[in-house]
């Protein structure tokens, strides 16, 4: 395994707490401007707030974007495609294994001619869409993302967020969330120590942060790989491996933290 964290956008976030935000990759032009002429997206709203939405299927929210993904989302889509999660990193994701892939005309890889292919396991972002949300350690906010210029959903004030919410199935989603959120920030407590008891692995891991930053394709960390990591897990310690997806979601976290501890050792060490 590589000794490097920073590669990962979802570690390189370190200290963040938003859900992973939609990313406009590569707008055209007239969207740009039309945006621009908008102006930015609408006010903030609370679970109980009035909110409603109503997709048409004009799919065009499904192009021109970068859709971040955690591990856990990527099980689920992995499972869905019948793979493992190490085969959906190399087919199906793109800049170090955090977003899903784009076709050559910028839609998602999972966009079919009439809807999204992937629609019962697709990742949180896209089930809360046209609403962002974001989080700090004692609240939540929402609010309305600047939609495309010709979209065809409806915006009403029928419902609340929180019925948004539900009819999205986005629970367990923002529950994944909250748990590798909490994960990077026990992250960013340990690997200082590590990291000033071994500053060679701080430069690699600076290294490829770089590479990241700049555009570069640093590759998919094994980190990210929840049945590599959760397989190797469980043969050290000599258990069955799960099948459920939440299950397999907690084996992964406490492989982390596992290699983490083993790295802060490693440094100690040093
Ligand atoms: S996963 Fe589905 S809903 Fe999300 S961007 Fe891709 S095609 Fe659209």
């Amino acid at each position: 395994m590589r000794d490097t964290f920073y590669e990962a956008g979802w570690l390189a976030e370190i200290g963040s707490t938003c859900a992973p935000p939609i990313r406009w990759h590569r707008r055209p032009r007239r969207w740009v401007n039309e945006i621009r002429r908008r102006g930015a997206s609408g006010g903030v709203s609370r679970r109980a707030s009035l909110f409603s939405y109503a997709c048409n299927r004009c799919r065009l929210c499904c192009y021109g974007k970068g859709i971040r993904v955690n591990p856990y989302e990527v099980l689920r889509l992995a499972r869905r495609r019948g793979i493992s999660t190490t085969e959906f990193l190399k087919h199906y994701t793109g800049n170090g294994g955090i977003e899903l892939a784009r076709t050559a005309d910028e839609a998602c890889v999972f966009l079919g001619p009439e809807a999204c292919t992937v629609h019962p396991d697709r990742p949180l972002v896209c089930r809360l869409y046209p609403l962002g949300r974001r989080v700090s350690q004692d609240d939540e906010v929402f609010f309305e993302l600047t939609p495309h210029p010709e979209t065809k959903g409806v915006y009403g004030k029928g419902a609340t967020v929180q019925d948004f919410l539900e009819a999205q199935g986005a629970e367990p989603f923002i529950d994944a969330a909250r748990r590798y959120a909490e994960l990077r920030q026990r992250l960013a407590a340990t690997l200082p120590a590590a990291f000033a008891a071994a500053p060679e692995l701080e430069a690699e891991a600076r290294a490829t942060a770089e590479s990241y930053q700049d555009g570069g394709d640093p590759g998919v960390p094994e980190l990210l790989d929840i049945d590599a990591m959760v397989r190797q897990h469980c043969l050290r310690h000599k258990v069955k491996m799960p099948r459920d997806v939440k299950r397999l979601m907690g084996f992964h976290i406490m492989a982390v933290e596992e290699f983490v501890e083993s790295l802060s050792e490693k440094g100690r060490g040093a």
